[in-house]
């Protein structure tokens, strides 16, 4: 029984969840016969890697699982292969032990129990990566809290997600941040989050509106978001391409955000910068008061700093601007929040606004009497 392979049928399934693969192998299986279509769901998919089983689709032939199950020191060939046809060099495992990648690690564990703390992550959510040779990307594990993350929890893979460094499984996230680093040279690192405020804006399939708090326009400024698509498929990875190199945060539809910068410390600073000003927003909606915008004049001063920051913005170059805007239409509006026409400090006061309703009911209710 024990070198008997055995396979179960579940091609009737749409999704293949971590409870069906689970069942499977405390069945003994050593293949599944799945749909064409079907969804094998992320954690579904690194517990079949972990132990090993093959998937099998209706009509087709058997498909070994993607990755090892252990990770050794070189690297597997599959990778080796897969960066020769992409034109970049051969993985090296070695990077994952430099004191480079040594120090690295130690600042990706202290944003993770920062992500925690500030409740961008819950359970086992959230990810972070940092891309330390020109094929060699350190990131998360999977199912692992960023709370309680050590060094050697972490892992090493090629911009194809193949792993080639660590002991524990990484992230099945891991292919949204690769997409980004293959997109944007500029991009050393991504961390991806639930921030409940950013992601109320993301469920919504609203983007904050612009100019009304400098620090937001010289981190964060125009925000895109992509369109959703199941969490850990490649079309969920694709999903921010049109919008990465002229955004360095992305509000991911009815999911979270992902931000790039340059250091893992810095882009979890643009996930913190984008929080605080939508919680601010929202909290600021409840006064009943419109919300004033910073004038054009000293909006462009802030986005003159940006430049100099290095940062990237969507309003820089006008030879891309129709492209932007076009990628930016896609966009569903701004959350409305009665913005103020402006040059220069156009807010007005609640006793103002409160002067002219009152001047206006009574209008009405004299011009009423007046017709009797
Ligand atoms: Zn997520």
């Amino acid at each position: 029984m024990n070198n008997e392979e055995k396979s179960i049928d579940i091609s009737s399934r749409k999704v293949v969840a971590l409870r069906d693969v689970q069942d499977a192998v405390t069945a003994g299986v050593t293949s599944l016969l799945i749909a064409e279509n079907c969804v094998i769901t992320p954690s579904a998919r690194d517990f079949l890697q972990q132990r090993n089983i093959s998937t099998v689709t209706c009509g087709k032939e058997k498909q070994a699982p993607e990755a090892p199950g252990a990770y050794g020191s070189a690297a597997p060939a599959v990778s080796v292969q897969a960066a020769a046809s992409a034109g970049r060099p051969a993985p090296n495992p070695r990077l994952f032990t430099t004191p480079e990648a040594e120090a690295v690690k130690k600042e990706i564990c202290a944003v993770g129990r920062k992500l925690w703390m500030r409740q961008f992550v819950d359970g086992n959510g959230g990810n972070i990566s940092y891309r330390i040779g020109p094929n060699e990307v350190i990131c998360t594990p999977t199912l692992v809290s960023k709370f309680d993350l050590v060094p050697e929890d972490l892992s090493m893979v090629d911009l194809e997600g193949n792993q080639i460094a660590g002991t524990k499984p990484r992230t099945s996230e891991i292919f949204l941040h690769l997409e980004i680093y293959k997109a944007v040279p500029e991009a050393k690192s991504c961390v991806h989050c639930h921030p409940p405020h950013a992601t109320a804006y993301a469920i919504t399939g609203k983007v904050p509106p612009n100019n009304i708090i400098p620090e937001f326009e010289v981190f964060v400024g125009k925000v895109a978001i992509s369109p959703y698509k199941t969490p850990g498929t490649a079309e969920f990875a694709q999903t921010v391409l049109p919008f990465v190199k002229n955004h360095n945060t992305v509000l991911l539809a009815n999911h979270g955000i992902i931000c790039w910068g340059d250091t893992v410390t810095h882009a979890e600073w643009y996930a913190e910068v984008l929080e605080t000003y939508c919680w601010t927003l929202m909290l600021a909606s409840q006064l009943g008061v419109p919300i004033s915008q910073i004038s054009h004049q000293n909006a462009d001063d802030l986005l003159a700093i940006k430049k100099k920051l290095g940062l990237p913005d969507s309003r820089f170059d006008t030879s891309r601007m129709k492209e932007c805007q076009l990628a930016d239409l896609e966009v569903p509006n701004s959350i409305a929040l009665a913005p103020t026409p402006c040059d220069g400090y156009t807010g007005k006061s609640a006793e103002s606004d409160i002067d002219t309703l009152v001047k206006s009911v009574t209008d009405a209710v004299m011009a009423a009497i007046g017709s009797r």
